[in-house]
């Protein structure tokens, strides 16, 4: 019996010989030809204002952070069900979190839950893009727009996903995206910041280059460079941004691939479904699906563990996700005590399933006649 593994990060094939033509082109800094390639490629094909590639999708959210301006006595909206860096970012500043709950049928923010939560300190929403499906983004903008807050997309898990045909990562004032190895597109460790509100991007350039103007410098419109303003080594070296532009070289074939697992999982999975079992992902009309996760919402705690042993004695690593974060150790005191049932609801009873490019849809059929004998 293969075992097969919750995820595995895919090659194309084509890595070594970028990260060997970096070599060999005797610059593996940041900011060189591979690096402004992969900007190129996510400025062109969905339209964002201006990208920078970071070291991560947590150091994009810093970024934002920062750029956001908020420090001690502001305060910023995040979801509880997400990790630890889409609240963290603003922790680090000094900012207070203040906690929201999910939807009742799906993980993302509820908006209509957000007007007790504005406070005159309110400075910034953030908003996960869970599994890749889009949070209602017209609503988030409205409701940001009437309270003068500034939109933080994390769209760690979103690349290539849209809502209402616009990308994800396009639509709030800023965005991170994650290129973690557990994401769709990787490049081991790597993020990206997405800025599309003007007004920030000036700023943007010099907190990634160590509060230097350096790039500014570097197109010829500023004569020297030297230290204007606070940042960090936020810029990868070439050598992962020539490992993510190969991978960006095959992102349809990546999308294609992980779609049509997507649907084998859902086809064979929908008749538990019917029958209460568990709930699978819902796609919203207005959002589209870029197969970053297939998860299932058990019906208890309890049945989720024995599903996840079931299928650990069969030789399938299926695993939970998010702890709520208004509970987690470091943030429970600091919490304003409000329940966040939704939250803790998909904390206690999702399960994702195996997803990775290299999975096969004879693996699939396998999963799923271990869940079907699991519930029968
Ligand atoms: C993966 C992930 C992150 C963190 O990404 P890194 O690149 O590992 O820093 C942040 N937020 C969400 C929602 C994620 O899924």
């Amino acid at each position: 019996m293969k075992p097969i593994p919750f995820n595995k990060p895919f090659m194309t094939g084509r890595e070594l010989a970028y990260m060997q033509d970096a070599v060999d082109s005797g610059k593996i800094s940041g900011n060189g030809t591979y690096t402004r390639k992969c900007q190129h490629f996510f400025e062109e094909t969905y339209g964002f204002r201006k990208c920078l590639l970071t070291t991560s999708c947590t150091d994009a959210l810093e970024m934002c952070a920062l750029l956001s301006g908020v420090g001690p006595g502001d305060e910023v909206i995040v979801p509880s069900y997400t990790f630890v860096s889409s609240a963290l970012a603003f922790v680090r500043q000094g900012a207070k979190i203040v906690f929201a709950d999910s939807c009742p049928d799906n993980p993302n923010i509820d908006v209509t839950k957000l007007e007790p939560l504005v406070s005159p300190k309110t400075r910034v929403l953030v908003v996960v893009h869970y599994a890749g499906v889009a949070c209602d983004m017209d609503k988030v903008m409205e409701f940001a727009g009437r309270h003068g807050l500034l939109v933080v997309e994390d769209a760690a898990q979103a690349i290539d996903s849209r809502y209402k045909g616009r990308p994800l990562g396009g639509i709030g004032h800023l965005a991170a995206f994650s290129f973690h190895e557990t994401k769709n597109v990787i490049a081991g460790e790597g993020g990206m910041l997405v800025v599309n509100d003007g007004r920030f991007v000036h700023r943007a350039e010099i907190l990634w280059e160590k509060g230097t103007n350096r790039a500014e410098f570097f197109r010829g419109e500023v004569n020297k460079y030297g230290w204007v303003d606070t940042g960090s080594s936020f810029l990868p070296s070439e050598l992962n941004a020539a490992f993510l532009w190969a991978q960006l070289e095959c992102l349809d074939r990546i999308q294609d691939k992980r779609k049509l697992l997507w649907e084998t999982y859902r086809d064979r999975l929908s008749t538990l479904e019917a029958r209460g079992c568990f709930r699978m992902p819902d796609i919203p009309e207005y959002a589209t699906n870029n197969a970053h996760m297939f998860y299932l919402v058990c019906r208890s705690i309890e049945e989720r563990t024995a599903l996840i042993a079931r299928l650990k004695e069969n030789g399938v690593l299926a695993v939970f996700h998010y702890l709520s974060l208004h509970s987690s150790p470091y943030y429970k005191d600091r919490h304003d005590g409000r329940a966040l049932p939704c939250c803790d609801r998909f904390a206690d009873c999702l399960v994702r399933l195996p997803m990775y490019y290299e999975l096969l849809p004879e693996d699939v059929d396998r999963i799923c006649s271990i869940i079907k004998e699991f519930f029968n």
